[in-house]
């Protein structure tokens, strides 16, 4: 089955470096010894003289038919709505105060993978730092105060695949990630990958994803946060949902907020093609819910992700309550919007 219509490292390099649409998902590092991931970026050391071309396969911003992913993991050819395929859609969020207190929002996402690794679904996860002296980057945990210690959003990309490549050729096995949609998109490319990414893939157990608008090029963040005298690593970041517009930055200095339209200028420029607001590949699904920051929007796709859902509801892990019909239909207009952006973007739609 042919993949993609660019091969080759080379081509890799060229498409995707080069012109600057790199998302800096990290799947090509660590899958191949020529790319590293360095505070923020993704570069090359040198070529690859081999014919497998994982990388290509793999990343998210080389062209591929997105029905093979829909049919490998959903069996079905596509999907018209535009969260993609589900089994339900909820309000949620820990039972667990310092869970909460710790997370970005409702703290589904750190409840639900210290509730993996309690239960025995999965022995490790790998989710994403805080970042220090260089930018964010992925990290394998295996404990709940490792987890509590990656909570919140770092709105930069951490290359979080590469730390899940290398974790699965040590030999980790039963593995969770926890990334953004184009993250999960190159997961469920190496699924179908040759010569072995079913094997590779094979090690994650669960995968959760991150809504995402998109996400900010981490070099340029903290120039800008310099410019506005931000050296720190900051506490928490935050963008609330329209019509506020603006980022908000806490740092041990307080809480400072900056006009959106100027964060917008860092954005990474492969977010522009990305298409996938909800992240369509994951088990489970998770974003803010508009309104109610102590609570997340949950969408539950596959049948591992619900049976996982409903054991930590029945354990109290988690608490749950019906979305707002209103809340439902800004989500699926909002990655509706996403995706038509992206199609114009790759110039396969006409404006609109
Ligand atoms: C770049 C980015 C853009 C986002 N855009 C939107 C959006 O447009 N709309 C929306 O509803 N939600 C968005 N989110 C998701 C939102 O910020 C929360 O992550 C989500 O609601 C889960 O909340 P929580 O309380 O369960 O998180 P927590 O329990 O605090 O867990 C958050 C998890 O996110 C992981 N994480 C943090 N930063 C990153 C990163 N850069 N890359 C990968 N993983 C990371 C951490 O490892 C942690 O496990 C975005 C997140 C990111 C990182």
């Amino acid at each position: 089955m042919e993949q993609t219509t660019v091969q080759g490292q080379s081509n890799l390099v060229r498409e995707v470096l080069e012109k600057g649409i790199c998302v800096r998902c990290g799947a090509c590092v660590g899958i191949c010894p020529y790319f590293q991931y360095h505070d923020g970026k993704v570069v090359v050391s040198d070529w690859c003289q081999t014919s497998t071309w994982r990388c290509v396969q793999v990343c998210p911003r080389l062209p591929y038919d997105r029905a093979s992913l829909y049919d490998y993991f959903y069996h079905v050819n596509d999907c018209t709505d535009a969260i993609g395929p589900h089994r339900q859609v909820v309000a949620a969020r820990s039972g667990d105060k310092l869970v909460r207190s710790a997370a970005q929002y409702g703290g589904v996402v750190t409840a639900l993978v210290i509730f993996a690794m309690e239960e025995g679904l999965v022995n490790s996860a790998v989710l994403t730092d805080r970042g220090g002296d260089l930018a964010p980057k992925g990290v394998l945990c295996s404990d709940r105060e490792a987890v509590l210690g990656c909570a919140g959003s770092r709105y930069s990309a951490s290359a979080a695949l590469s730390e899940l490549n290398l974790a699965i050729q040590a030999g980790n096995d039963r593995l969770a990630f926890i990334g953004l949609p184009c993250q999960m998109e190159a997961l469920g490319r190496l699924s179908l990958s040759e010569p072995d990414g079913q094997e590779r893939a094979g090690h994650v157990e669960l995968k959760i994803g991150l809504f995402c608008t998109w996400a900010l090029d981490y070099r340029a963040l903290r120039s800008y946060l310099k410019t506005k005298g931000i050296v720190e690593i900051p506490k928490k970041y935050d963008i609330p949902p329209p019509p506020s517009e603006v980022f908000i930055v806490e740092t041990n200095n307080g809480r400072m907020e900056f006009p959106l339209s100027e964060v917008r200028e860092i954005v990474q420029p492969g977010c522009s093609v990305c298409e996938d607001m909800t992240a369509e590949f994951a088990d489970i699904s998770v974003g803010t819910l508009e309104g109610d920051k102590q609570w997340n929007t949950v969408i539950v796709r596959t049948d591992k992700g619900m049976e996982l859902f409903e054991k930590a509801l029945r354990a109290g892990v988690l608490e749950q309550k019906e979305i707002p019909s209103s809340n439902l239909e800004h989500l699926k207009e909002a990655a509706s919007n996403k995706r038509k952006r992206a199609l114009r973007a790759r110039g396969e739609e006409s404006n609109e």
